[in-house]
């Protein structure tokens, strides 16, 4: 969701070539399904952003023998970035929200540090830049749904959002792939949509998983944005643990306002 929305926003300024490297990551099929369907839903409609990806393969095996228990990838963002760069790119986006800008792979360090890298290794001015580093995926899925300036319609792009993937473990129902409810992807996925008004099935419900209250947990070490954010979506998806969360974050206020 968070790339295509990404692509999105940069092709209002300019031509952009959406990348997705193969990794061999565990939900890369679904990944590669959503994308399809994408491409083709775009495919359908008139309009100024055609949406075709490039795929490369050479990264094939990474995924499968790198990736840890939680979905993470070691200096997976270096990765594509080379790869972008191999295929001539010179202007590298990768989105990275608010929240995560102090990850080591997404702060300001590393989007330094790998666009020296890349200029000295391909001898050419290489710039490798953070999309959406002052939003949060709420305000992601708010700019898609209401700028002025895509040519596609509410429902047009309520099909494109609803169409991607974000669950690093789908299980699989009747045949097909289900986001499994209780994750992170999953949960961070389901936040930013339902504070947009937008909700969509999971194999449980997200609102009330294990996940959840996790996050619950967590929701004091967030910024203060982040527990409105989440506090906000306990509230509308009417989840028991709205309460707890709304306390929770009242009580640290008055901490600190103190
Ligand atoms: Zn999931």
């Amino acid at each position: 969701m968070d790339s295509i929305i990404g692509w999105f926003y940069l092709s209002t300024n300019n031509p952009v070539v959406p990348l997705y490297a193969r990794l061999g990551h565990r939900y890369q099929s679904q990944e590669l399904e959503a994308l399809e369907h994408i491409q083709h839903l775009l495919s359908l409609l008139p309009t100024r952003f055609p949406f075709k990806f490039e795929q490369s393969m050479a990264l094939g095996a990474y995924g499968k023998n790198y990736e840890q228990s939680d979905a993470n990838i070691p200096a997976r963002n270096l990765l594509l970035a080379v790869e972008a760069a191999n295929r001539g790119a010179t202007e590298i986006a990768i989105v990275c929200q608010a929240d995560e800008r102090t990850l080591p792979d997404r702060n300001e360090m590393f989007f330094k540090r790998s666009s020296d890298l890349l200029s000295q290794l391909y001898e050419k001015h290489v710039r490798v830049s953070p999309v959406f580093q002052e939003w949060d995926k709420t305000d992601m899925v708010n700019w898609f749904l209401d700028t002025h300036d895509l040519d596609l319609s509410y429902q047009d792009r309520v099909n494109v959002l609803l169409a991607t993937t974000a669950c690093y473990q789908p299980v699989e129902i009747d045949k097909k792939h289900q986001q499994c409810g209780n994750c992170p992807a999953c949960f961070r996925r389901a936040v930013a949509l339902i504070n947009n008004g937008l909700t969509e099935t999971y194999a449980q419900n997200v609102f009330e998983s294990d996940v959840a209250r996790e996050y619950l947990d967590k929701l004091g070490r967030y910024s203060v944005l982040r527990q409105k954010r989440t506090v906000m979506a306990l509230y509308k998806s009417g989840s028991s643990l709205y309460k707890q969360a709304l306390k929770l974050t009242q009580d640290q206020r008055s901490l600190e306002s103190r």
